[in-house]
């Protein structure tokens, strides 16, 4: 990557303009960008990202180009990669990832990875055969939901108020299990094989639809938990093996065939418990909430101390749920962008300031 073998995570902050709630409030902006610079102000605070994209309405182009799109094309080459969408509630974390239900008016990070992933096969199919998979789960309070499970959301409603019971009656939890090679899976979530964008598209929808589903029958859930959903491509050669200099890191890779995968993440929100009420059972999710974000961010923060990584030092993978899963797509040889999600508004500075520390912290 760009910025040489060492830092394995780019950082990019992502500033949301106003909005209707801030406006309202007639809330000031609080957030300023140096011009011409990936630098961010806040008081008497200065950060510098690897980019900064601010104010405008959607983010597509720009970020996907400079962030995404060598992902996409690392996972050609057999790179794992991870793509994390961090934030406050309301930073627009949904709205960069596309994980949301679609409104039409702007192109979220994931449907921009389809696009480009399909156009690229396109471009080889004649050459290459391609397997894409998908999966959408949910962690909440260290348990994984599948999204794409299509009795979810019918379940769930029959649950009524069983509030972010993952273990949906009748189907088998969905585990983490990590093979000899390292390769992490998941057992007990569904799979989808797809062959089109229409298909990869309709998974997408499917499952935010499900998650917005549980989140207005469970105190948005969506809030608290990480989604992720993850592209898994296989690429096997039609005319030859693919030569040595081509193959890729993932050690279960023979002469013409290539398998990685990208998570696209939209984490819980960053919040602290205290501002989401601190009683009973919203604290304990609060705390489990942290739980992946603090491990998250101790993962990053591990694998960026070069000084750390040479004397061995142990990443605390197994610490949560969420980096157990990102596991063997985050570090090694595999390529994670972080895109801290801001609001300008000055009612959220103390949160904002949050942020970027702990973007700050990750590069
Ligand atoms: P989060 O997922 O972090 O809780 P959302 O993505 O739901 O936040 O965004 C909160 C609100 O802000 C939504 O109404 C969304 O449409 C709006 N919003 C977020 N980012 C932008 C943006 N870049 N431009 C315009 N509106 C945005
Ligand atoms: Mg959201």
């Amino acid at each position: 990557m760009e910025n040489g073998e060492h830092c394995c995570v780019k950082v990019a902050v992502h500033i949301r303009p106003l909005i209707g709630d801030e406006r309202l409030q007639n809330c000031k902006e609080c957030v300023t960008v140096v011009p011409g610079k990936p630098q961010v102000q806040i008081g008497t605070h200065s950060f510098t990202f690897d980019h900064v994209y601010g104010r405008t309405g959607s983010p597509s182009s720009a970020m996907f180009e400079e962030c995404v799109a060598p992902l996409v094309d690392g996972l050609f080459q057999g790179y794992n990669a991870t793509v994390l969408a961090y934030g406050q509630t309301g930073s627009g974390k949904t709205y960069t990832m596309g994980t949301g239900c679609r409104d039409g008016s702007h192109t979220g990070i994931i449907p921009l990875v389809m696009n480009a992933l399909f156009s690229k096969i396109d471009a080889l199919k004649h050459q290459v055969e391609f397997q894409l998979r998908v999966s959408f789960i949910e962690i909440l309070k260290e348990e994984v939901r599948d999204l794409l499970d299509s009795a979810t959301v019918g379940k769930l409603e029959a649950c009524n108020g069983q509030v972010g019971k993952a273990a949906i009656p009748g189907k088998p939890p969905v585990h983490i299990r990590e093979g000899s090679n390292g390769v992490i899976t998941l057992s007990g979530s569904t799979e989808i094989d797809v062959s089109t964008q229409k298909e990869m598209t309709g998974c997408l929808e499917q499952g935010s639809l499900n998650r917005a589903t549980g989140s207005t029958n469970m105190n948005n859930q969506s809030s608290r938990s990480h989604a992720i959903f993850t592209i898994t491509l296989e690429q096997m050669r039609k005319l030859g093996p693919i030569s040595a200099a081509d193959s890729g890191p993932n050690g279960d890779v023979t002469d013409d065939y290539l398998c990685a995968k990208l998570h696209l993440v939209d984490l819980a929100g960053s919040e602290r418990a205290k501002r989401t009420g601190s009683d009973g059972l919203r604290f304990k999710e609060g705390v489990h909430i942290n739980k992946g974000l603090l491990a998250l961010g101790n993962v990053i923060s591990a694998l960026g101390d070069e000084k750390k990584r040479k004397e061995g030092a142990h990443v605390p993978y197994r610490d949560s749920k969420l980096t157990r899963l990102l596991q063997d797509s985050l570090g090694g040889n595999s390529r994670t962008v972080m895109i801290a999600c801001i609001s300008p508004a000055d009612i959220n500075a103390e949160e904002t300031l949050n942020t970027l520390k702990y973007a700050n912290r990750a590069r």
